[in-house]
């Protein structure tokens, strides 16, 4: 079945308040394709009560949208309390009823997501999945050892990436993903996620993410607000490491930096420098490499800005 939703347009909607600094207002808005998503932003003060009360009859539709591209971050809507299972895991839902997953570069469709309401019958999502082309691209003049490493070297590799894993498992209550991400550095765009590598004539992974090209030393602003949960300045393979986790699964990666601003356990703001572009670790000049992932897929952030709609 395909959920109806709101054809188009901002529905302001407010989460249920709750204790902490953590209100959130979200709203529906039509999203690219004409189709309905959930976003939230943070609440005025003094707002969210009133608003709340309003809403205590919670909205009880299922809004997803009925199609994806492959890498994209899909928001879909509940009812609260729902449980809501796709890929095999239970997402985490917010008290209004968003939920957020991933969908891989490789996924075919349809993307099936069950939702058991608290009152009802279960219902079963389906969701296509648009195919995008994945040219190859050429990388060359790499430092070697970064595409052939010794034995001693790819081990150290293995370990670092690890940890990097490790942190991208966190599945935290915040809600930060659901803000409008922006730009953490505003330059070209010199590789796109998902394109087939080729690094000095051997292939290698697709490239995990986006780069922007800018000066060594440019600031590098939190797309969205987080917290840090990896900083290392020195990996093999990416150099200057930070990873900030923007709840539910959803994280931002970036890579390559010459410098690293915040420390693990920090909170970050949106738009607060959190560290400065370089070109450590497998890089051939100075960009930011920035990657998303929901849990272990690894998802376009290019597709996350475009979310954005109207300003
Ligand atoms: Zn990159």
């Amino acid at each position: 079945m395909t959920p109806a939703g709101p054809a188009n347009g901002r529905q302001a909607r407010l989460l249920p308040a709750r204790r902490g600094p953590s209100r959130v207002a979200g709203w529906l808005r039509g999203a690219a394709l004409g189709l309905a998503v959930l976003l939230a932003a943070p609440a005025p003060a003094g707002a969210a009560d009133a608003a709340a009360d309003g809403d205590a009859t919670a909205d009880a539709r299922i809004v997803f949208p009925t199609s994806v591209q492959q890498g994209a971050m899909v928001l879909g809507k509940v009812p609260p309390g729902s449980v809501v299972a796709y890929a095999g895991r239970t997402l985490r839902t917010t008290g209004y009823g968003t939920v957020v997953f991933g969908v891989g570069r490789d996924a075919t469709g349809p993307l099936v997501v069950t939702v058991d309401p608290p009152a009802g019958r279960r219902e079963v999502v389906r969701i296509a999945v648009t195919a995008r082309d994945w040219p190859v691209q050429r990388v060359d003049g790499v430092p070697p050892r970064t595409v052939d490493p010794p034995p001693a070297i790819a081990e150290r590799i293995r370990r670092e990436q690890a940890r990097v894993a490790e942190a991208r498992l966190r599945d935290d209550p915040r809600t930060d993903f659901a803000q409008r991400f922006v730009v953490p550095v505003e330059g070209r765009i010199s590789g796109r996620f998902g394109r087939a590598r080729v690094y000095n004539g051997k292939p290698g992974s697709p490239h995990s993410g986006m780069d922007i090209a800018a000066p060594s030393g440019t600031p590098v602003k939190a797309p969205a607000a987080g917290i840090v949960t990896f900083a290392d300045p020195d990996l093999y393979l990416t150099g200057g490491t930070l990873v900030i986790d923007h709840g539910h699964g959803i994280s931002s990666n970036f890579l390559h930096l010459s410098r690293i601003d915040v420390r693990v356990g920090d909170r970050v703001e949106q738009g607060q420098v959190v560290a400065a572009v370089g070109s450590t670790g497998r890089s051939t000049g100075p960009h930011l490499h920035w990657g998303m992932n929901w849990f272990d897929v690894r998802i376009d952030p290019q597709l996350v800005l475009e979310e954005r709609g109207a300003p």
